[in-house]
């Protein structure tokens, strides 16, 4: 099976599983580099993750041209380009605005992991907020200029909070960008109802560290792959192991 082909499989994939693990409903989406390009990116049109075939899978330049495919583009593409540009180790985007994460986003108090498989986050999540050098918006990513300010705020790090709107994460490999993207959800949930009791303790940038310094060393079976396996029958498809 050719690169392209297995790429645009596993995408559809990923798209159907964070639909069943409602990081996505009927927005959101899941980018990844070309496997043979790293100037192009492959992403979806327009719609919605859980209704995604391999035929709805389309090409783009990093500044969001169309490159291969038909149909109509999501009109946040950019934040996939603009962070594909800037940093040169990503190899996947998942975009979402999973519900428990958007708090996060407005309260002023930070969304920190809690929980050790959670780690993945990363330590610090910022917040980016368009009305900081656009002013009055429909909260979108909708230009370049808005994505590179978006990849500015996100820096070296996984993830990042966009206010009043959802998430951006991205991972070295597709399972973890949709990993990291699941568990940023599940520690939102977990650290709302943590914080109701009181003062949080949570995981030490130390912790953290070597959690996910184990993480990247996962061999089949563990890790990413283990929870990948899950996921994918969750979603309805064989495991591949
Ligand atoms: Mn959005």
């Amino acid at each position: 099976m050719s690169a392209i082909k297995t790429a645009i499989d596993e995408l559809v994939i990923a798209n159907r599983i964070v639909a069943a693990e409602k990081v996505c409903d009927a927005f959101g989406h899941v980018s990844m580099r070309h496997p043979e390009n790293p100037g192009r990116f492959l992403l979806s049109r327009g719609r919605a993750p859980e209704l995604i075939e391999a035929s709805d899978i389309m090409e783009f330049t990093l500044e969001g041209g169309t490159a291969a495919g038909n149909g109509k583009p999501y009109l946040e593409r950019f934040i996939h380009g603009a962070i594909y540009e800037s940093r040169p180790d990503v190899q996947a985007v998942v975009h979402s605005h999973s519900y428990s994460v958007v708090p996060f986003s407005v309260i002023g108090e930070k969304l920190r992991p809690i929980m050790h498989v959670c780690a993945t986050i990363g330590p610090d999540v910022p917040v980016w907020d368009p009305q900081v050098n656009f002013g009055d918006t429909d909260l979108l990513v909708s230009d370049m200029h808005q994505g590179r300010d978006l990849a500015k705020a996100l820096g070296a790090r996984t993830s990042i909070l966009m206010r009043g709107h959802g998430s951006t994460v991205a991972g070295a490999s597709l399972r973890e960008a949709v990993y990291a993207a699941v568990m940023l959800e599940v520690n939102a949930n977990l650290q709302l109802k943590a914080q109701a009791f009181g003062p949080v303790t949570f995981l030490t940038p130390g912790e953290i560290e070597k959690i996910r310094a184990r993480q990247n060393k996962g061999r089949p079976g563990e890790g990413f792959d283990r929870a990948w396996q899950y996921w994918l029958r969750h979603a309805g498809f064989p495991t591949d192991e």
